[in-house]
């Protein structure tokens, strides 16, 4: 039997897959996985994280900067 690749179903996102992982800015030690280097947020391509979530992840780690627990850009030296 042929295997049908339409009915495969993609579920990369970590927050789809692990109801217990709650996005919120109080979470900011798990938020903080989701920045580069620099303290840029990564590409949801980059975390496979799907569309609904890296919004919700995105404005939690604004309100995170807002409160200084997240930073806005890391200075690094060249
Ligand atoms: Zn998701």
């Amino acid at each position: 039997m042929a295997w049908d690749r339409r009915k495969r179903v993609r579920r990369d996102c970590i927050f789809c897959t692990d109801s217990n992982i709650y996005i919120n800015y109080k979470n900011y030690h798990m938020l903080k996985q989701f920045l580069t280097k620099r303290g840029k947020i990564k590409t949801a391509r980059v975390t496979r994280i799907c569309a609904k979530h890296q919004r919700k992840l995105a404005q939690e780690i604004k309100r995170a900067r807002f409160l200084a627990l997240l930073p806005f850009t890391i200075q690094t030296y060249r």
